[in-house]
């Protein structure tokens, strides 16, 4: 099982090592970051379940690099949490515009910005539908969770992503090079049989429950799940 990621962009140190304590302390993982540009650069090669932005950043404002968010195909359906000391209404409006999903106005109590995280993790949970399932396979997107036949499955991060992109298109059959856009974003640093090595770790976790063949490779091309095996 695996928590949900969430990225801070703060550049005020104080109130980014707060927001690092107490959201950590929710049982999330989190990642802070000082600026807008060091938030882009981190988006291209890792994609968090949230992120919260604040207003007043450094070189880029927390508005242009929601918008930016919001504009790239990879990361344009993370839902995005603005904190600011602006409490003008005309304000929170530009940011909604921007495509920001909630605002908080500091001074903020950690308790709220945690339930609001939640509302917003499990808003974009049941969009996607929560539950992925194939055969005895059930992956839950809102837990983070993996299950065969009521047991838990074990998967490292990468794992796991690379299985629900799989149950999300069933029938499709993915290049290696789709894989590593999709499953680790853009970076140039992996090389294609990097999926090659997840692919044989998956398999390993589900081999115990004899559902290593639910992903099949496809020769010439790359992988795809293959829901019809168990009845091949
Ligand atoms: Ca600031």
């Amino acid at each position: 099982m695996t928590s949900h990621h969430i990225l801070v962009v703060e550049d005020e140190r104080e109130i980014r090592e707060l927001l690092h304590y107490s959201i950590g302390r929710s049982g999330y993982t989190v990642s802070v970051v000082p600026d807008a540009e060091s938030a882009l650069d981190q988006l291209k090669s890792e994609t968090p379940d949230l992120v919260i932005i604040d207003w007043m950043l450094p070189h880029m404002s927390g508005i242009e690099l929601a918008r930016r968010i919001r504009h790239d195909q990879y990361t344009k359906d993370i839902p995005l949490i603005m904190l600011t000391a602006r409490g003008e209404e005309v304000d929170k409006l530009k940011s909604f515009d921007a495509g920001v999903d909630d605002y908080i106005t500091k001074p903020f109590s950690p308790r709220e910005l945690n339930a609001r995280i939640k509302a917003l993790l499990r808003r974009a949970g049941d969009a996607e539908g929560s539950q992925l399932s194939v055969d005895g396979l059930k992956l839950d997107t809102v837990a983070h969770s993996v299950c065969v036949n009521g047991d838990y499955v074990h998967l490292r991060p990468t794992e796991y992503r690379l299985l629900e992109l799989l149950l999300r298109h069933p029938k499709r059959a993915f290049q290696r090079s789709q894989l590593l856009d999709l499953v680790w974003g853009r970076s140039v640093y992996v090389d294609e049989r990097t999926v090659d090595v997840h692919v044989l770790r998956l398999r390993k976790a589900l081999q115990k429950y004899e559902m290593d063949s639910l992903v099949q490779t496809v020769r010439g091309v790359g992988y795809r799940l293959n829901p019809a095996f168990a009845s091949a």
